[in-house]
C-alpha cells in the first residue's frame, strides 16, 4: 500500500508548528515531545507528511481493531450523521438499542444490560459506583502492574507507577499482586504454584481488610497496558470463587483486551469465567468515535430496577459512536476478525515472535494470544535483569528508546512500556503484514541485543 497523500513537508511543518503552540498533550512533559505529525491512515498502517510509511503495531492505543478507515464504519458514522447525529441518553435511539443488543449477545454469560459511556475510565468509574451501592460496601481491591484509565478513581485503581501523581485521593482502593510467573511476587516457579499463592494472598487481603468492606475485585482479565500477563490456568475461576464466598462484585476490566484482541469477542471466555460487572471501550467500534461502557449482570442491574442509578453521562451512547459499534461489530462478524486474530496469533504472530526469542538474547519472554503480545526485554535472561531498570526515564531508558527509534527506522510503529514491546497490531492484520512486523522486530532487536 502506498500513501495517499503525496508528500507535503511544509503542511507537516505547519501542522506540527500549531501542535506545539496550541495542543496540550497526555502523560507528557510537553517541553520535551515532538509529536508525529500524521498526514493519513489505512488499514495497518498510516503516514506522514514526509512520505514515511508505518505499519503500526501499536493500534492507535491497542483500539483500531478492524484497522483504519474501514469503509463501512466510516460510512455508517456518514449516514448516522446524515440522519440523527446526536440525542440524549434518556430517549430509546435505533441505532443505540441496536448496538446495546448486538454487545449483550456478545458478551458472556447474563451480562445483558449495557450502560454506555464515552470512554474506559468512565466504565470503570461506573462499574465501581454499580459494586458499592450493590454491595453497601466502600473498598475496592486492585492489582498493582494495571492500567484502568486516568480519571479520578480509575487512576487510583490503576497499579503502575502513573497512579503516583494521584496517590492521595486513594481512599478505598487496596492494591494486591495477581499472578505473574515471569517476575513472581510470590516466588514461585510453576504457573500451578503462581496461581495457587496468588490466589491465598487475595484471600489474606480480604481477610484483613474485612470482607464485609469489600465492594468490589477489579481485575483486567489479562493486564494489558502493564505486559500481556496471560493468567494461569484457576486464577480467574478461583477470584470468581472468593467473591461469590464473600459477596464481592467481580469486575474484568475488557477494555484492551476485549473485541477481538485476544482472538474471543471477549478475553473472559478463554477462562471459563463471567464476571459480575465488564467494561469495555477501545475495540467496541475501533475507537472511530469515542465510545465505553459497563455489561452488567441480572442481579446487579435487579439493584437498580426501582432505585434510580445515580450517575450518567452527556454523551453516553452518543449516536455516531453507536453506529460506528453497529458497523464494526458486524464487519468482524462479516470479516470473521475475532477468528483471524485467534489464527495470526496462533500460527504466525507467536510462532514468528518465539522463534524471535530464540536468536536475540534480549527477549526474555514472549507472551500473549490472537493480536496481543508482548515481548519482555531483558538484560541478562537468566538473571531476568530489565533491559531499563523499571519506571526509567531519560539517560536510564536510552536502551529502549534506541530500540523504538529501530523499529521506526524499519517502518515499523512500535508500543514500548518500560522494558517491554507489544506487538499489537489491527486484529485483521494480514498474514504478509505480520511477517512485515516480525522482520522489522527482528531488525530492531539487534539494537536491543547490544545492551545484554
Ligand atoms: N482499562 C484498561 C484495561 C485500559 O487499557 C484503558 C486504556 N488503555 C482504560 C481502562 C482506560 O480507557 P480510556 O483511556 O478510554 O479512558
Amino acid at each position: 500500500m502506498t500513501p495517499h497523500v503525496e508528500p507535503d513537508p511544509q503542511a507537516g511543518a505547519a501542522v506540527k508548528a500549531a501542535d506545539r503552540a496550541h495542543v496540550f498533550h497526555s502523560w507528557s512533559a510537553q517541553g520535551l515531545i515532538d509529536p508525529l505529525a500524521v498526514a493519513g491512515a489505512e488499514g495497518s498502517y498510516f503516514w506522514d507528511y514526509d512520505g514515511n510509511r508505518y505499519l503500526d503495531f501499536t493500534s492507535g492505543l491497542v483500539y483500531t481493531n478492524i484497522g483504519y478507515q474501514h469503509p463501512r464504519v466510516v460510512e455508517a458514522i456518514q449516514e448516522q450523521a446524515g440522519r440523527l447525529a446526536t440525542f440524549a441518553p434518556a430517549f430509546a435511539v435505533d441505532v443505540r438499542s441496536e448496538a446495546a443488543r448486538l454487545i449483550a449477545e456478545r458478551t458472556p454469560g447474563d451480562l445483558d444490560k449495557i450502560f454506555f459511556t464515552s470512554g474506559g475510565a468512565e466504565a470503570v468509574e461506573n462499574a465501581v459506583r454499580m459494586a458499592r451501592l450493590h454491595t453497601g460496601r466502600a473498598k475496592v481491591l486492585a492489582a498493582y502492574r494495571s492500567y484502568h484509565g486516568a480519571t479520578s478513581t480509575a487512576i487510583n485503581l490503576t497499579g503502575d507507577p502513573r497512579r503516583w501523581a494521584s496517590d492521595t485521593a486513594s481512599a478505598g482502593v487496596v492494591h494486591f499482586w495477581a499472578p505473574f510467573l515471569y517476575r513472581s511476587p510470590f516466588y514461585a516457579t510453576t504457573e500451578a504454584e503462581e496461581c495457587a499463592r496468588a490466589l491465598q494472598h487475595l484471600e489474606d487481603t480480604i481477610a484483613f481488610e474485612g470482607p464485609q468492606t469489600v465492594a468490589a475485585i477489579v481485575l483486567e482479565t489479562i493486564p494489558g497496558t502493564a505486559g500481556i500477563m496471560t493468567p494461569p490456568p484457576g486464577y480467574l475461576a478461583g477470584v470468581r470463587e472468593i467473591c461469590d464466598r464473600y459477596g464481592i462484585v467481580f469486575v474484568l476490566d475488557e477494555v484492551m483486551a476485549g473485541f477481538g484482541r485476544t482472538g474471543a469477542w471477549f478475553a473472559a471466555q478463554h477462562y471459563d469465567v463471567v464476571p459480575d460487572l465488564m467494561t469495555f471501550a477501545k475495540g467496541v467500534n475501533s475507537g472511530y468515535v469515542p465510545l465505553g461502557g459497563v455489561a452488567i449482570s441480572a442481579e446487579i442491574a435487579a439493584t437498580f430496577d426501582k432505585r434510580p442509578y445515580p450517575g450518567g453521562l452527556t454523551y453516553s451512547g452518543h449516536p455516531l459512536a453507536c453506529a460506528a459499534a453497529v458497523a464494526t461489530i458486524r464487519v468482524m462478524e462479516d470479516e470473521q476478525v475475532v477468528e483471524h486474530a485467534a489464527r495470526i496469533g496462533e500460527h504466525v504472530l507467536g510462532p514468528g515472535l518465539r522463534e524471535l526469542a530464540e536468536r536475540h538474547p534480549s527477549v526474555g519472554e514472549v507472551r500473549g494470544l490472537g493480536a496481543f503480545w508482548a515481548l519482555d526485554l531483558v538484560r541478562n535472561r537468566d538473571t531476568r535483569e530489565p533491559l531499563v531498570p523499571y519506571n526509567a526515564t531519560g539517560a536510564a531508558a536510552a536502551p529502549m528508546a534506541a530500540f523504538g527509534a529501530a523499529c521506526k527506522k524499519n517502518g515499523l510503529w512500535p508500543f514500548i512500556n518500560m522494558n517491554r514491546t507489544h506487538a499489537v497490531p489491527a486484529c485483521n492484520i494480514t498474514e504478509a503484514e505480520a511477517k512485515e512486523g516480525l522482520a522489522a522486530l527482528d531488525a530492531a532487536l539487534t539494537v536491543a541485543d547490544e545492551h545484554t
